[in-house]
């Protein structure tokens, strides 16, 4: 079978660090297994316009591998021309950079290496929560320029205790994050999705959910974004919803950045009706250049965590995705059924409840 990988690149530090197995350079450790087994391997990075290596393989390759960190964007389009395409796999987890209804129509299925790098992502989430709040970034540019003015950053610098956390998805992410923030003793821990948690895991980190966005947000003193980008969730932080959070609020988005719109987002930031805006996520990755999300700043010159799209990918995570998509590649070839929680698209239907209600 021909398997066409789209990697991120790794330049020197992948040679230099091969546990770096989500890079072209390190082909998450499966070349030589493929090949032994007489698969063709195509692995690249180039995956934009008709001429990119991703655009001129997908036509005749079975099976398409891609990680969210450096998306190879199966769009609908793509799916007709990929004749032969039975099965995506992301190594790592959120599969919205395929348009999954198009698979679900074709019946390519899809599948990720869900729970790979959600403990990851959740210390991320922790990390980016604290810095803002706290007003790290601004304390430490201040030192690295050679200045000491502890005024100018404590002006803008608070406690974590006492203050609502809301998470908007409480999966496998959410939740993680709100079992980390227990010890901090937040005033109150609330949850805004569809799936309702079971009671007793609500019970365990006591969250209160919260059916109304609006009245969500509202209430909220920090906002974590933990939920898949997908129709009912692209555009969900936007200028209206923005108006309803509570002013001086710090947002932070580690699950896909086109949940959130840019420019809102910004101008929200600039006005000062949000403190601060972190994550890793971006609407186009890479980021172009100028991507008002790299400067954006509070009326006092903080409030920006952000940083490439990382926070899922550290070796340990790497590790395990790409044990993981082993894993499933093996069940494929074998014919063997695929861990179930894997299962985004599965023959000619959604397998998860967490891409939208249908
Ligand atoms: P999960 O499937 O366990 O949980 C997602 C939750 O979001 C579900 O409970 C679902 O019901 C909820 N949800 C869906 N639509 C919603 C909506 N409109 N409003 C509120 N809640 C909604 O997934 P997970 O493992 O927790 O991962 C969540 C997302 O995080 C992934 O889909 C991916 O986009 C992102 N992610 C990012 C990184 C990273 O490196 N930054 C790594 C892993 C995952």
């Amino acid at each position: 079978m021909k398997v066409l990988a789209i990697l991120y690149k790794g330049g020197a530090a992948a040679q230099q660090e091969p546990r770096l197995l989500g890079t072209i350079e390190n082909q998450l450790g499966i070349r030589e297994w493929l090949e032994k087994q007489g698969h063709e391997f195509v692995v690249t990075d180039d995956k934009e316009g008709p001429d990119s290596v991703f655009q001129k393989n997908i036509v005749d390759a079975d099976i398409l591998i891609t990680t969210p960190f450096h998306p190879g964007y199966l769009t609908g389009d793509l799916v007709s021309k990929a004749k032969n395409l039975k099965l995506c796999v992301t190594a790592g987890v959120g599969s919205d950079h395929i348009d999954l209804n198009a698979c679900v129509e074709r019946k390519i299925q899809v599948l990720e290496v869900t729970g790979s790098n959600v403990v990851s992502v959740a210390e991320h989430v922790v990390m980016s929560i604290l810095l803002l709040v706290r007003n790290f970034v601004p304390a430490h540019e201040m030192i690295e320029r050679g200045d000491w003015m502890v005024s100018e950053v404590a002006r803008n610098a608070f406690d974590l205790e006492g203050k609502v956390v809301g998470t908007i998805g409480a999966g496998r992410i959410g939740y993680r994050v709100l079992q980390r923030l227990l010890p901090f003793n937040c005033k109150e821990l609330l949850y805004y999705d569809y799936n309702a948690l079971p009671a007793d895991a609500a019970k365990t980190v006591g969250v209160r959910r919260i059916d109304d966005l609006k009245d969500f947000v509202s209430q909220c003193d920090v906002i974590t974004v933990n939920c898949p980008l997908h129709e009912g969730t692209r555009g969900l932080v936007n200028a209206e919803l923005l108006k309803h959070v509570k002013k001086g609020a710090w947002i932070v988005n580690t699950a896909r950045g086109a949940i959130c719109d840019k420019d809102a987002i910004a101008a929200a930031l600039k006005s000062g009706q949000i403190n601060g805006y972190s994550g890793d996520v971006w609407n186009v990755q890479p980021a172009p250049k100028d991507h008002p999300w790299r400067t954006m700043k509070n009326p006092v010159g903080g409030g920006n965590g952000m940083v490439p799209h990382y926070s899922g990918t550290t070796l340990d995570a790497q590790a395990r995705y790409a044990s993981g998509t082993k894993t499933i590649l093996e069940n494929f070839f074998n014919d063997k059924p695929q861990e179930p929680a894997n299962i985004i698209v599965g023959i000619g239907k959604y397998e998860s409840k967490a891409y939208g209600q249908r």
